[in-house]
């Protein structure tokens, strides 16, 4: 998503700000959480390591046999024909074998029993053939084989996870094979979420004439539903200059963020902007995105205010464009898994201006030569929240790119990628 330093001069112009100005602006001095906590490991997926750890152990702690089959001494390999062994004795995992091996003898093992420390290679106990105590073998066992040596995985002092790391599961296990119990991450982000509009009605409660129910602040809330987020509901807040900057100033005083969504475009009835505008520390802007063109961004007490649009789409993908990676930057994440996005080959014509970046809503699949392709979710209004409900991923159309013709390459992001 870039565009070209003309193009970028001809928006200004038209007062539109690009989306990646946009973007850098809101990025640009957002504070990063300060405060940590130590979290058993159990309840650390999802959060973001404070400090790096470090490993204390080798991993494995000691040499172990990869295989069920028989320990022995690489020199006792015969160069050609058989040799004969004599099997001493049996070594389990957690039962290890104490006693000598001698040249002419084995082992016989099980998988993650510990290796004598004479012995140096396993032979599988499918390459073998046992016979009264002896077991004969050939010279394709290789010196060596099937043994995990101790600290192959991990080596004392070496740095496992850095600082940023958003942990997830495996990131667990390994905090687990570490023998560590307990890690420091950083706080969780307070977020207070508010719909505003006196035609905006709870789900459960019976319309009122021109009423619609308040999605914004479900779909947010469940967006947020994740483990280094607690979420504050401020409710539906009526279309009301005073009550509305009561209920953010209020939220300003303990959340680290507020997102609130209509009310911030340039009609009459626009009063999250009349109520914020002259704080002097919250902006509006129109921004060159479709969906989410008006969007406020600022400061409210203590906290980063977020004034995203009215309608259910724009709330959505402004949330996934703007909001997400600030809090991720708040949260200090540096590290975290990626969410992709690749090529599709579009099976139908899609309409677009230059000027401006496009995010459609989008169902990838694979053609019979399993390559992806890709096609709109129909009607693309940013009040049709079920053009989202149905897709799989965005179509991202870049600031400067026009309209693009079946056949041709487009960028999709999957959803599997962000929820
Ligand atoms: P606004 O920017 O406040 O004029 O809102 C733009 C459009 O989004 C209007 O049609 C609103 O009714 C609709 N809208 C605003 N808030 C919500 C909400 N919480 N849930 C669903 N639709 C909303
Ligand atoms: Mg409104």
């Amino acid at each position: 998503m870039t565009c070209s330093q003309s193009s970028y001069n001809d928006i200004f112009a038209s007062g539109l700000m690009p989306y990646d100005e946009a973007l850098s602006r809101v990025l640009s001095g957002l504070p990063g959480v300060d405060g940590c906590e130590r979290l058993l490991i159990e309840k650390a997926r999802g959060r973001t390591l404070h400090k790096s750890v470090t490993s204390t152990l080798n991993v494995p702690s000691f040499t172990n046999s990869a295989v069920d089959g028989y320990a022995l001494h690489s020199r006792d390999i015969p160069e050609q024909g058989f040799k004969k062994l004599a099997v001493k004795n049996v070594a389990f995992a957690g039962q290890p074998f104490d006693g000598v091996v001698e040249a002419g003898e084995c082992l016989r093992i099980m998988t993650g029993a510990p290796i004598p420390e004479q012995l140096d290679t396993v032979i599988m106990q499918e390459h073998v053939e046992p016979e009264n105590g002896y077991i004969n073998i050939d010279n394709r066992c290789r010196a060596g084989k099937n043994v995990r040596k101790a600290g192959e995985d991990i080596r004392i002092g070496d740095t496992v996870l850095a600082a940023g790391r958003l942990l997830v599961p495996p990131d667990i296990g390994l905090l687990a094979a570490l023998g560590i119990s307990e890690v420091e991450v950083n706080r969780k982000l307070t977020i207070a979420v508010a719909s505003t509009g006196n035609e905006v009605y709870v789900p459960g409660q019976s319309l009122g004439a021109g009423g619609l129910y308040d999605s914004n602040r479900y779909s947010l809330m469940a967006a947020l539903a994740r483990p280094d987020v607690e979420v504050v509901d401020l409710g539906i807040l009526p279309d009301d200059v005073d009550v509305l900057l009561k209920s953010f100033n209020d939220a300003g005083c303990h959340a680290d963020v507020i997102i609130s969504s209509g009310g911030v475009s340039v009609g009459e009835a626009d009063y999250t902007k009349m109520a914020l505008q002259n704080s002097g520390k919250v902006d509006f802007w129109r921004v060159a995105i479709k969906p989410g063109r008006p969007f406020a961004f600022g400061r409210i007490g203590n906290a980063a205010f977020f004034g995203l649009p009215g309608n259910p789409v724009a709330v959505l993908v402004t949330f996934y464009f703007f909001v997400l990676p600030a809090l991720e930057k708040m949260l200090q994440v540096t590290d975290k898994p990626i969410m992709p996005t690749f090529k599709a080959c579009a099976t139908e014509d899609l309409r677009k201006l230059p000027g401006r970046t496009e995010v459609q809503r989008a169902i990838i699949s694979r053609n019979e030569k399993g390559e992806w392709q890709v096609k709109t979710t129909g009607k693309q209004g940013s009040g049709i929240l079920s053009s989202m409900s149905r897709a799989n991923a965005f179509i991202i159309l870049d600031h400067d790119s026009g309209s693009v013709s079946t056949g041709e390459q487009v960028t999709v992001m999957p959803f599997s990628a962000i929820f």
